[in-house]
C-alpha cells in the first residue's frame, strides 16, 4: 500500500471498472422489498475500501443504478447490508450511476435513490 495525494488511483475514477476491485458481498438489502447488492470493494493499487450498492428493478427498463462510496477499515468491519443506504448517506459523497441515471458514473451526496 503507498499512498500519494498527487496520484490519482484508478478507484478513485467516476466509472472504475469492476477489475479494479476486489470485490467480497455483505449481503442483500431487503429494505422496503428491494434486493439491493451489497458489496465491499477493495482497491487492487491501493487498497482503499468502497463501499458498492447496487440494485435493479426486474420487469422495468432502465431501473438499473449503483452507488460506490469511500469508508473507513472501522466501517467496513462490522457493516450491515440493512443499513448500507443510511452510511453513504452519511458520506461526504459518493459515486452513482447505472442505467436509471443514463450515467456511466458521477459524484453525488445526500439520499440514495434506490427505490423503484
Ligand atoms: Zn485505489
Amino acid at each position: 500500500m503507498c499512498l500519494s495525494s498527487a496520484e490519482i488511483c484508478p478507484c478513485q475514477a467516476p466509472d472504475a471498472g469492476a477489475s479494479v476491485f476486489i470485490s467480497q458481498s455483505l449481503g442483500v438489502d431487503t429494505t422496503a422489498g428491494r434486493f439491493g447488492d451489497v458489496s465491499l470493494l477493495t482497491c487492487k493499487t491501493c487498497g482503499r475500501l468502497w463501499l458498492h450498492y447496487y440494485v435493479v428493478y426486474e420487469g422495468i427498463p432502465r431501473s438499473g443504478r449503483w452507488f460506490r462510496g469511500l469508508i473507513t477499515p472501522v466501517l467496513a468491519e462490522d457493516l450491515d447490508p440493512l443499513a448500507a443506504t443510511q452510511v453513504l448517506e452519511q458520506l461526504p459523497g459518493y459515486f452513482y450511476g447505472g442505467s436509471y441515471f443514463d450515467s456511466s458514473g458521477q459524484w453525488g451526496q445526500g439520499p440514495v435513490q434506490v427505490d423503484g
